[in-house]
């Protein structure tokens, strides 16, 4: 059974972005007067059809402006459809709907289908002409890996289409079989199911198919209603880095340019470096990975909510109407952005946040990724990326910044040492949102108690005393395993043991330094004569630079009886 009768296959990882092969268009340009149409449509797509060599067709496909990234495929699903397809296989029927005022032939199910064999016929799975245009040639390592591999199955599979262009050419010099191939793949269609009305009954069917057919996350959904909303748009803009499909072209010109600015700089601070699949340094992405398709969309998404104050907005009207249900955003409260000016708000908070976790001005904190957003089983961890969020911003609204970082070290090491309780908090609400009220509340009492002066025992016993009797005290982690070989998830966990370890501290808090975010401190000030040799310099966090400047109190190292 093949997986592309759902168009998605789940896996994080290894996936194919087809995303540039279909340009986007929004339905709404297209006036919802219907026309008759007189003439027979035709029931099967054939090879040349997506050709724009030899077709008609591929010119005007077009996929709705809000359907999500084509990466949900992995390179032997890729290769293994068009080797179907090649031999003849019946293949599910593509769903498409045809704009009778722009003609344009909208994709309403069927996008990954397509777009593999469009990726066939143009060589490019992610990484030639038409990607490497699209996505301004930030071409992430995986993405790049995953076409690699793709182009190299299809080789051994079927040949590329080239290989069997060429065979049609000079049939007498080819290998019988890539000529046999080159016949099949010219004569076979894949059949059509047309979708009859104007332009709202395209996306009505768009939503039945696509939203209720197979697990697409809810806050994918809530990403496809709010699509003309300043979180939905900077939320698409920071996770591809301001390239790819421009949703924002609409806006004023300069308007667009501080918009991409903005989402490329943000992006810089939370996914840079590329997170790889087994982990082989601290140097590590303070947002998990860009490239999983939805997933790194929906937590941008979510994090957009927190930054804006769009998330509590919800929360109170959900309060007030009755229905409280943590963790639900509601989109009424956002009203569509006409110019920009309300996204690129948005992005400016977002922007502050990001700075202030780990970038590389005065105000970051240099946060260590290992200590606060990578679990105990090695995993990104969305869900206390989040949480650090409110906790900054929480912070933020006090003016804490300089309490904080008194007792920062102590904090991070209690974190460090309860990094199951981060476990158990996300197992028991569920992921992102659902847990975050929770686990946002345990790091500010955390926090608290610490600066009670209260023991680690202690603390443990007033966390279970107040609504956090389900924590469990459990011995260090160890991913259980039955062969003799390392996984690479073995790999991982050790990887970031030994980076927690060896990490470095930073010499005014004492808490570890996220090796991207490093400042250099005079230890005998400038202007008390301190000189620029290696002696005099030590490495500190970009905000304890400026503590120790504006005269706070020094801080002593952790005890090593904690
Ligand atoms: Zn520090």
């Amino acid at each position: 059974m093949h997986s592309y009768d759902l168009e998605a296959n789940g896996m994080a990882t290894n996936l194919v972005n087809l995303d540039a092969l279909i340009p986007r268009e929004d339905f709404e340009e297209v006036s919802p007067e219907i026309k008759p149409v007189l003439g027979k449509k035709p029931e099967g797509l054939r090879l040349s059809d997506l050709d724009a060599n030899r077709g008609i067709t591929y010119g005007t496909l077009r996929k709705p402006d809000f359907q999500r990234e084509t990466a949900s495929w992995d390179p032997t699903t890729v290769a293994e459809f068009i080797q179907s397809f090649v031999a003849g296989d019946l293949i599910p029927s593509v769903i498409l709907w045809r704009s009778p005022e722009t003609g344009n032939i909208f994709v309403i199910d069927g996008g990954h289908r397509l777009s593999a064999l469009i990726g066939w016929i143009r060589d490019d799975y992610g990484d030639k002409e038409m990607s490497v245009a699209f996505f301004e040639n930030i071409i992430a390592a995986e993405q790049e890996r995953a076409a690699v591999r793709t182009r190299s199955k299809i080789k051994k599979l079927v040949g590329s289409y080239g290989s069997l262009q060429s065979a049609f050419k000079y049939p007498d010099n080819a290998d019988p079989e890539v000529y046999r191939n080159a016949k099949n793949a010219d004569f076979f269609t894949i059949p059509i199911l047309w979708v009859e009305g104007d332009a709202k009954k395209a996306e009505d069917s768009f939503y039945r198919i696509n939203l209720k057919a197979v697990a697409i996350d809810p806050t994918e959904v809530r990403m496809i209603k709010a699509r003309h909303k300043p979180s939905a748009l900077a939320a698409r803009a920071i996770v591809r880095a301001g390239t790819g499909h421009q949703y924002w072209a609409a806006f004023p010109v300069e308007n667009q340019e501080k918009i991409r600015k903005q989402a490329k700089s943000i992006y810089d601070i939370l996914f840079v470096p590329a997170l790889e699949t087994v982990i082989t340094t601290g140097d590590l992405p303070i947002a998990g990975r860009s490239y999983a398709g939805g997933e790194s969309l929906g937590l941008v998404f979510n994090f957009v909510s927190i930054a804006s104050g769009l998330h509590l907005e919800a929360t109170k009207k959900l309060v007030k109407k009755g229905r409280k249900k943590k963790g639900e955003v509601k989109e009424d409260i956002e009203a569509d952005d006409n110019d920009g000016l309300p996204t690129l708000t948005y992005l400016g908070k977002v922007y502050d946040i990001a700075e202030r976790l780990s970038g590389h001005e005065g105000c970051s904190l240099g946060s260590h990724p290992a200590v606060y957003f990578y679990g105990i089983t090695g995993r990104f961890q969305p869900t206390a990326f989040l949480a650090t969020v409110g906790l900054i911003q929480d912070l933020a609204k006090k003016k804490a910044f300089d309490w904080f970082t008194e007792h920062r070290a102590k904090f991070e090491e209690f974190l460090l040492r309860h990094r199951h309780f981060t476990n158990q908090i996300v197992s028991k609400f569920g992921g992102q949102l659902r847990s975050y009220p929770s686990l946002l509340k345990y790091y500010q009492d955390v926090l608290r108690l610490i600066a009670d002066g209260r023991s680690f025992t202690e603390i443990e016993l007033d966390l279970a005393a107040n609504g956090f009797s389900y924590l469990k005290d459990r011995p260090d982690y160890d991913e259980e395993t039955t062969g003799s070989e390392f996984s690479k998830a073995v790999k991982t966990l050790t990887t970031l043991r030994e980076a927690i370890k060896g990490a470095y501290f930073c010499n005014i808090c004492h808490a570890r330094i996220n090796q991207r975010s490093i400042s250099y401190d005079h230890v005998e000030e400038k202007r008390k004569g301190g000189k620029g040799n290696p002696s005099n310099a030590q490495m500190v966090h970009h905000y304890c630079n400026g503590y120790k400047d504006r005269g706070g109190k020094t801080i002593s190292p952790l005890p090593s009886s904690l």
